[in-house]
């Protein structure tokens, strides 16, 4: 039987045979009976166990049944438990106890009535087991109030996440329209333009030197659309849990190198220089790819917001990971702004349309963080941005 279903009933008498006739009364299925031989044995028996009720004999030495009765009353743990005097005294007892008014008081008679005493016990055990039952329910009750509270909190917690989910969808839509939209006008007016110039048969238009041109201008409206799709269809893969890097010896010096210098031509036309330190060669286990792409994503963005001024990179090599800096000299970040740029579609408030979808920064974090580093940012509005790319150099 599980030890929350039995009952215990506390029987006091100093008289051994006392004890044990009424314990062999009372004795049922479920009930756990204590016997003490004494005041001062019946108190710690009380501090210990939840009674349903105690059985008392009034003449004990010492402490007597009414004096224990007293002590009971007076404390908060045993005050409530129904208690039953045994006496051999007439009934004129019967309000001797003076602490009757403050809970359960019976009284039984020497010698005793084996019915008697079985009625007024299972009484008490059943009023007993009554009362727990309702406080279990109240308690269920209460625990299950708290649940539907916590879950309609979900809920709308939810909810507003889904209304959210649903603007960024609709601001991300009409952002990726505009955003392909423009590469696609340049492209759509070059073709009407050179339609034009094949109907006039102006073939000296498409000499080498203007294809060469075209060529180019084509490749840069291509390279941002197929950019742009790159990090949508990376941003869905970070949601599913589906970006995978692939890990390979990679040496960063030579890397850092590349992509500065693929970079170099971008950052002239912006009106801007980067300037790489020196960095020893370093080789770690990353996924090549995706360190160039968080590179390019942070030195576009210092190019962009950099207001045209030097841009430094930087690698320096720690004891157990590498730092990646890139540091420009532009704009900069207010320190409310700091908190929402790496989160995906977030742009900083106030910025100009020349940015794009707010997504560079996320896929960067993602990035680094898949490589068991992450990327830090220290910024001074007008005075410029740090990013910094913490990377492991061993595996985590
Ligand atoms: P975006 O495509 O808009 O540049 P990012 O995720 O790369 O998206 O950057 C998010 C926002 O963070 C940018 O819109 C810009 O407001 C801000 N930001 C990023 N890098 C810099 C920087 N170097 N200096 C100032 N602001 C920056």
């Amino acid at each position: 039987m599980n030890t929350n279903t039995i009952t215990k009933l506390l029987i006091v008498d100093d008289k051994p045979e006392n004890l044990q006739a009424l314990e062999a009364i009372i004795r049922y299925e479920g009930r756990q009976i204590f016997q003490a031989s004494s005041g001062d044995q019946a108190l710690a028996l009380l501090l210990e166990h939840e009674f349903a009720m105690a059985i008392l004999d009034v003449q004990m030495p010492d402490m007597n049944g009414f004096e224990l009765a007293e002590m009971m009353r007076s404390t908060e743990k045993t005050r409530h438990i129904p208690i039953v005097f045994v006496s051999a005294a007439g009934k004129e007892l019967n309000y001797a106890f003076k602490g009757y008014e403050t809970g359960a008081v019976d009284f039984l008679h020497k010698p005793l009535d084996i019915h008697a005493v079985q009625s007024k016990v299972n009484v008490f055990v059943a009023l007993y087991q009554q009362r727990n039952e309702s406080r279990r329910q109240v308690l269920a009750l209460e625990i299950s109030r708290a649940q539907q509270e916590a879950l309609l909190k979900d809920l709308h917690f939810a909810q507003e996440e889904l209304q959210r989910a649903v603007r960024m969808r609709d601001d991300f839509m009409s952002m990726v329209a505009h955003e392909l939209r423009t590469p696609l006008n340049t492209l759509f007016l070059e073709s009407q333009l050179r339609t034009l110039q094949l109907d006039r048969n102006n073939t000296e238009f498409f000499n080498e030197t203007n294809m060469r041109k075209m060529v180019e201008r084509d490749r840069r409206q291509i390279e941002s659309m197929v950019r742009l799709i790159d990090d949508m269809l990376d941003v869905s893969r970070i949601r599913s849990g589906q970006l995978s890097i692939r890990r390979q010896p990679t040496e960063l010096a030579s890397l850092l190198q590349r992509v500065v210098n693929d970079l170099s031509a971008q950052a002239v036309s912006s009106g801007s220089h980067i300037e790489l330190e020196a960095i020893e060669p370093v080789t770690g286990m990353w996924d090549q790819f995706r360190i160039e792409q968080m590179l390019i994503n942070l030195l576009t963005n210092a190019l962009r917001y950099g207001a045209k001024k030097p841009i430094t990179v930087s690698g320096v090599v720690k004891a157990d990971s590498v730092h990646i800096r890139v540091q420009d000299r532009g704009i900069g970040i207010s320190d409310e702004n700091l908190q929402r740029i790496f989160a995906p579609f977030e742009r900083a408030l106030n910025s100009d349309s020349s940015g794009g979808l707010g997504l560079g920064l996320y896929i960067t974090r993602q990035l680094a963080e898949s490589h068991g580093g992450f990327v830090r940012v220290e910024s001074v509005v007008d005075e410029g941005s740090t990013f910094t790319v913490v990377l492991p150099l061993t595996e985590t």
